[in-house]
């Protein structure tokens, strides 16, 4: 962290300054320097808590003192930053020296921001829907409309909760900063604490005529079409989010989110696993023994999977590329076809007996060496 900067030289004013001169001083950078103004400027950002440091000392007359005689050390911080005033937040800043805003930015045409982030705003509840999918919507992802009852900003007062939206008044409690400051005389010397004002509970405004249609919230129930595209690769249990899709606030605030809760529909043949699906292939004995062709259900139809002659119940066919993407874009899975031969259950007493034939064939009874290969390539599925 470089050193701090002289406070005088922040604010631009001489050392012999007045009180109002640095107050003056310190509008004027604030406003230069103001988030509303500056929006996503990490450098005017810093300008303006710096702006606000050098004001929150240069404006009390001790620290004033202690600051000429000692420097940064004198009010506690260090020449190297950190310490006092370096953790002022924007919320402080706006809670402390709020009041400085006051009444200066009707010049500002469109400048609510001002006087917004010094006082409460009221944010929306979020809404949570759930989101059902199946396996072929979630390989490609796919855009759902959803009916929601939500609160929306009711349209006779434009949100604000008057009668017409217009009879709105300036909070005389607070003067529309939304917070009350009380200076109190203790041994300690004096203490300054800032709270929500009680009167418009810090919106800064009061009404007098309630909206009749909303009585006064600003808000009313309603429903909405909202379309939600949902990205491929999605998996049960997981959670998106729409900024400022959720419920309006009370009285004109930032909207909540909309949360999509996502759930999937089985599949009536395939088991998905993460991105790859599971098939469980049943083959007759005689396809297993001579091979052939069989067909296979995927996501979007079949697939032709052939069958070496000689194939062994348990192994593991994999069809590249037919499963689906990964959520971030970075790859796709396989089906994996998982080959079981069918052991018939129920055979006529002809079919018996040429079963019973086969089984006199040394072919049909599994060497040493054939029954050590089979093992290799099951113990190869586990590696
Ligand atoms: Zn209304
Ligand atoms: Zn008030």
């Amino acid at each position: 962290m470089a050193a701090k900067r002289d406070y005088y030289e922040i604010l631009e004013v001489p050392k012999t300054a007045t009180a109002e001169e640095i107050k003056k001083a310190y509008r004027k950078k604030a406003i230069q320097y103001h988030p509303d103004k500056n929006p996503g400027d990490a450098t005017a950002e810093e300008k303006f808590k710096e702006a606000a440091e050098a004001y929150e000392v240069l404006s009390d007359q001790n620290k004033r003192a202690r600051y000429d005689q000692f420097g940064h050390a004198g009010v506690g911080g260090t020449a190297s930053g950190g310490g006092f005033g370096g953790g002022m937040s924007m919320e402080d800043i706006f809670s402390q020296f709020g009041d400085i805003f006051g009444g200066h930015f009707g010049g500002f045409g469109g400048f609510g921001g001002f006087s917004r982030s010094s006082r409460r705003t009221n944010r929306g509840s979020d809404l949570r829907v759930k989101v059902k999918l199946n396996l072929k919507e979630i390989l490609h992802g796919v855009e759902k409309k959803i009916k929601v009852k939500k609160y929306v900003a009711c349209t006779s007062c434009n949100g604000n909760g008057s009668e017409n939206g217009t009879s709105v008044s300036t909070c005389s409690t607070c003067n529309g900063s939304g917070v009350v400051t009380r200076v109190q005389n203790t041994i300690l010397g004096q203490m300054q604490t800032t709270t929500t004002c009680p009167t418009c509970n810090g919106e800064g405004r009061s009404i007098t005529r309630r909206c009749t249609h909303c009585n006064g919230d600003g808000i009313v129930l309603d429903e909405e079409v909202i379309s939600i595209k949902i990205p491929a690769g999605v998996e049960e249990g997981m959670q998106l989010s729409m900024s400022g899709k959720g419920n309006a606030a009370r009285r004109g605030g930032v909207n909540g989110d909309l949360l999509i809760l996502v759930e999937e529909e089985e599949h009536p043949d395939l088991i998905r696993d993460h991105n790859d699906v599971i098939y469980n292939l049943f083959i007759s004995f005689p396809t297993a023994a001579l091979g052939g062709t069989v067909e296979v259900p995927t996501i979007e139809g079949v697939a032709k999977v052939k069958i070496e002659p000689g194939t062994q119940p348990g192994k593991v066919l994999r069809l590249r590329n037919k499963g689906l993407p990964t959520v971030n874009g970075y790859g796709t899975g396989d089906e994996l076809v998982n080959v079981n031969v069918y052991i018939p259950e129920n055979l006529s007493d002809a079919e018996k007996k040429r079963v019973a034939e086969l089984d006199k064939s040394p072919n049909f009874i599994p060497s040493k060496s054939a029954k050590k290969s089979v093992f290799n390539k099951f113990r190869k599925m586990f590696d």
